[in-house]
């Protein structure tokens, strides 16, 4: 358990990224593998933003194991792949997780921001 304030819920039950993974809510999928799923951010920062999101309901950072070591490694080869094909690898990109309160964590399901398309600010807002 973790004392992070929860607007969705902190059991897969009634967690919206595990929602979307189990297509109960809609997103545009850009993929999939046996381990985790990429979006496109509902409310987008950048013309190019991307969550990659652990198909495992994990909380927050501070909820990862050492067993989760390999999951949250594919994440950064997933984002390689995907930076290519959304055309941000030459330009340039960020992968950014936000953790409780004040880094900025809204949903309570870890996952990866992609974000690319226009120079970002450091150090962020
Ligand atoms: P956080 O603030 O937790 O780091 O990121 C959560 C992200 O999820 C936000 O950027 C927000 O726009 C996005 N988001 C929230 N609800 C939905 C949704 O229903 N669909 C999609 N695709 N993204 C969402
Ligand atoms: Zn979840």
């Amino acid at each position: 358990m973790n004392a992070q304030p929860d607007t969705t819920g902190g059991s897969p039950a009634d967690c919206l990224f595990c929602k979307i993974n189990q297509g109960t809510i809609p997103a545009e999928k850009v993929f999939e593998n046996d381990g985790l799923f990429a979006i496109r951010d509902i409310n987008p920062q950048a013309p190019t933003h991307l969550l990659i999101i652990p198909k495992k309901h994990i909380t927050t950072l501070l909820d990862l194991q050492t067993a989760d070591e390999e999951l949250i490694g594919s994440i950064y080869t997933t984002a390689n792949q995907i930076a290519k094909a959304e055309g941000v690898d030459r330009s340039g990109f960020r992968v950014v997780a936000n953790c409780g309160s004040d880094g900025g964590q809204s949903v309570y399901h870890i996952h990866f921001h992609l974000l690319g398309g226009r120079p970002l600010h450091w150090p962020p807002g």
